[in-house]
Formats: structure tokens, C-alpha cells, sequence
């Protein structure tokens, strides 16, 4: 099966063939014809099987009819949206509609919450064909009428078990309420609960069903490793693995926003470049750790579960679990990083004895018996010896300079980078706290700021129902089921 087979335009077959796609995935083979045809679709696919051209590029072909230059925002009217349950995961479906849709006259734009909306109105303002956005945000826009949905023909839901999960259900239904009723609707997920196929009956019309990945299917491709570690050995063993293999672009996972934060520090201390991404790093410093792993400006990235969800790092060879995960699901999706698009990956885990529970599950889920492989205690004791110990110039010092440097990038693409919300050590501060910067993947659990609008018509009985603080604070139970079935 060719791309040229699967009826998309010139126009998209050039900027699939830039990118070196030589096939389609199977994904993109099966979505593809159907999507043209202009039926709904349910897709089971996880990150990493190709699935965001698998929309993208049939939608585009589908808008290519409303491709126009000209300057009148009237002329732009949003045809598609796609919703997305993070912005990095918003981000990356972005860069990709701009990446395959490069030799097409369509506009798009992107909107997520955590950083100021005022550029996201005058970009969305000047007309955008497509819009990405992450649902809360999406909800602000329409409140302050900024976005106008009335003339949306295709509606995208991309890891919908995700958004499930955070609490983005009532958003949902409220975006749902503003959308014409005549439209195409596709849905992705890397998982079929209950939930999902609910909330598909309720969007879905005779949708089909395609499954390319079996759910918690793993990559043939990805070698599994199980080293049983003592947790005071753990770093030692992360040392010997860089240095023994020379690992230079590695993704490492730990349980523990304290323990990540830990972890980079102790690898920073021993010289090797790294930075941690989690729920207590701002907008800045996540986007920056992510651009500075993908251009290998750092060789390792240490990451939480929640933080790393849907990131698309490509040519990832190895990822390491410092600590298994409480939940075996979370192993599928730590792992899923790696071993993509033919490539092999290597996913390393350091089990310590309390972790044996933890293992028996993962395997229990994948339906395989991890290798276990030993590692030298002697070299172990070795590397320990030769940690530097030495703590470098004095933590205010450095704070100092990290913030300055992060306000210079911030300020430029974001608007103003403000000490009283991220303070000089980059955490949130109380005062921002107290602000609610809206950010559900990181302050949870994830509070809707707007009513179940289900009865209203209009955007404007919204507006109004909005005010009414009764429905300011309802919190989600959603995200609390989750992580008590962690538990
Ligand atoms: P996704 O599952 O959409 O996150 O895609 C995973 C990765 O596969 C991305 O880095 C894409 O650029 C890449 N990709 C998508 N389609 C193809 C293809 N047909 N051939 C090779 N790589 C692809």
C-alpha cells in the first residue's frame, strides 16, 4: 500500500513524501478511505502507531475545498476542531496540520490553558480554518466569543480515554452543545472502557470501528529488561547504564514529583545534562525540557507519569523505569516512547524488592515474562565511589540565573513571565495558586469552570449561566476513580 493509493491530493502526497514516509502505517491505511468518505470514525490507536496523520491528513483534504487566501476573517470560518486532553499532546497535533497541510491555503491555530489567551484571540480572530485546542481553554474563547463553532463539518477527539480520565467530560458535552449538528465526528483512544464506548454512542453516528493495536499491546520491537536493584543502589545502576552503554538521549521515569526533581538534580551533579518534567514545572520549563531532549541539547529527561503522557519523542531508544509504576497501565504508556516506526527500543527497569508486586502485574498485563539480568554490584560499588560529590555554585545563585534566563524566552512567545506566579524557583506560588491558573493536567484534580449546559442552546445563556458561582467550583469525579483504581 502506497500513500498515492489512498485518494489524498498532490498537495498532501509532497508533504507526506518531506517527511520520508515511505508507507502508510496500518492505521493510516484503514483510516485514511474511510475518513474521506466522510464517516465517523472510532479509532483504537495508541501515540506512536502514526494515528495523528491518520486524521490529519484526511481532514485536510476534506477542508482543501474551503482553501482561500484571502484576508477577510469572514472568509475563515472554523470548519474543524480538534480536541486534545493536553498541550503537549495539542502541540503536536498542531505542528502536524502545519507540517502536512504546509502547501495548503487553510489557517490554523492553536489554544491551550495555563498562559495568556490575549494572543490566542488575535490569532484565532484573524480567521483559522482548524483550531487544536485543549477543552477548558476552548470553553474560555467561546465565553469571551472569540471562537464561533456554527460552522464546524468535522469534530476530532484525540486520546479521548485520556480526557475521560482528567475530568474533561462535562467540557466536552458543553462543546459538543455548540456544534452544528450535521457534521463528521472521529474519535481516538488508546482504550475501549465503558466510558469510551458511552461517550462514543453519544457522539459517534454509525461510526467505524478501526483497531490497529490491541489494548495494552506492546511493540514486538521493544527488548525488555528487569534489573533487580536495591533503591539505595538505584543511582549508581542509572550512572553505570549512561556511561557503560553511552546512553545519550534517555528517558527515565520515576513515581514521585519529589523523586524526579531528585533524580535531576543527582544526575546534574554528576555532569550529565538533564531536566525533569512534572506537575510542579511551569508551561516554560516543560516545553523547553522536551525541545531541549528532542534536539539532544540534554541527554536525559526525567519524567513523571502524568507529565510524560502522549509525548511524541521520536528515535528514543531507551527508556528507563527508576521506579515501576503503581499502575501496569502507566508501563504500556511509559514504554510506548520507545520502539516506534520500526525502530527497536530498550525498556530498562530497576526493580527493588518491594517492587515485586509491581512487576507481577506489568506481566501479568502483558502477557510475557520480563528477562531479569543482573548488574556487577562490584561496579555498582565502584560508581558510587566515584560520585562527585562537590554541590557547585550556591542554590539561590543559580535559581537567580534560571529564572532570568527563562523570563527572556517566556516573555517573547507568552507575554509577560511573572515572578508572583512562578516565583524564582519555578514552582508555583501561593499567589498563583490562589489565581487557579487553569492547567488540569497539573493543578488536579481538574475543576470545570462551566455549568452542565446540556439544556442551553446558546453560547450567550452560557455566558450567563457562567456568572452563577454556584457552579464556579463543582470538582470531578472522574480523576478520583482513576486514582483510587491506581490504589
Ligand atoms: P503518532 O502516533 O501520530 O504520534 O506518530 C508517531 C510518529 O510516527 C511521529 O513521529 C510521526 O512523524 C511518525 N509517522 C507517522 N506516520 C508515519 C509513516 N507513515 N511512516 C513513518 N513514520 C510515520
Amino acid at each position: 500500500m502506497t500513500f498515492e493509493q489512498l485518494g489524498l491530493s498532490a498537495e498532501l502526497l509532497r508533504a507526506v513524501h518531506e517527511q520520508g514516509y515511505t508507507e502508510p502505517t496500518p492505521i493510516q491505511a484503514q483510516a485514511i478511505p474511510v475518513i474521506l468518505e466522510g464517516k465517523d470514525v472510532m479509532g483504537g490507536a495508541q501515540t506512536g502507531t502514526g494515528k495523528t496523520a491518520s486524521f490529519v491528513l484526511p481532514m485536510l483534504k476534506r477542508l482543501e475545498v474551503h482553501a482561500n487566501n484571502s484576508m477577510s476573517p469572514a472568509k475563515h470560518p472554523i470548519r474543524a476542531v480538534i480536541l486534545t486532553p493536553t498541550r503537549e499532546l495539542a502541540m503536536q497535533v498542531h505542528d502536524s496540520v502545519k507540517t502536512y497541510g504546509k502547501y495548503l491555503a487553510l489557517r490554523s491555530a492553536l489554544v491551550y490553558g495555563g498562559v495568556s489567551i490575549d494572543t490566542q484571540i488575535a490569532a484565532v480572530r484573524a480567521g483559522v480554518e482548524i483550531l487544536v485546542a485543549t477543552p477548558g481553554r476552548l470553553l474560555d474563547h467561546i465565553q469571551q466569543k472569540t471562537v464561533m463553532l456554527s460552522k464546524v463539518e468535522i469534530l476530532i477527539l484525540d486520546e479521548a480515554d485520556r480526557m475521560l480520565d482528567m475530568g474533561f467530560l462535562p467540557d466536552l458535552k458543553q462543546i459538543i452543545q455548540l456544534l452544528p449538528m450535521q457534521r463528521q465526528n472521529l474519535m481516538f483512544s488508546a482504550t475501549f472502557s465503558d466510558e469510551i464506548k458511552k461517550l462514543a454512542n453519544k457522539i459517534l453516528k454509525d461510526p467505524v470501528l478501526i483497531e490497529v493495536a490491541r489494548r495494552n499491546s506492546i511493540s514486538e520491537l521493544i527488548t525488555h529488561v528487569v534489573y533487580p536493584v536495591e533503591v539505595s543502589r538505584k543511582q549508581s545502576a542509572l550512572m553505570h547504564l549512561i556511561k557503560n552503554q553511552n546512553l545519550q538521549q534517555v528517558l527515565v521515569f520515576t513515581r514521585t514529583k519529589i523523586g524526579a526533581d531528585r533524580l535531576a538534580h543527582f544526575l546534574s551533579r554528576q555532569n550529565i545534562s538533564c531536566a525533569a518534567i512534572h506537575g510542579d514545572r511551569n508551561q516554560l520549563q516543560r516545553t523547553q525540557a522536551l525541545e531541549d531532549f528532542k534536539q539532544n541539547a540534554i541527554r536525559v529527561l526525567v519524567a513523571t507519569d502524568v507529565a510524560a503522557r502522549g509525548l511524541d519523542i521520536e528515535e528514543l531508544t531507551h527508556v528507563i523505569n527508576f521506579e515501576l509504576p503503581n499502575n501496569p497501565e502507566d508501563y504500556v504508556h511509559r514504554i510506548g516512547r520507545t520502539g516506534r516506526a520500526g525502530a527497536k527500543g530498550y525498556a530498562i527497569s530497576f526493580v527493588g524488592k518491594d517492587e515485586d508486586g509491581l512487576l507481577a502485574s506489568i506481566e501479568k498485563l502483558l502477557g510475557i515474562k520480563v528477562k531479569v539480568d543482573q548488574l556487577d554490584e562490584a561496579e555498582l560499588r565502584k560508581q558510587q565511589n566515584e560520585f562527585v560529590k562537590k554541590t557547585g555554585p550556591a542554590k539561590e545563585d543559580k535559581e537567580k540565573t534560571r529564572f532570568s534566563q527563562e523570563k527572556k524566552r517566556f516573555e517573547p512567545r507568552f507575554g509577560k513571565y511573572n515572578e508572583t506566579n512562578y516565583g524564582a524557583t519555578g514552582r508555583k506560588t501561593a499567589a498563583a495558586k490562589a489565581n487557579k491558573i487553569e492547567d488540569p493536567l497539573f493543578t488536579q484534580p481538574y475543576i470545570s469552570k462551566y455549568p452542565d449546559i446540556a439544556s442551553l442552546a446558546t453560547a450567550s445563556e452560557l455566558n450567563k449561566k457562567t456568572i452563577n458561582k454556584r457552579f464556579a467550583n463543582r470538582a470531578l469525579p472522574a480523576l478520583f476513580t482513576a486514582i483510587n483504581k491506581q490504589k
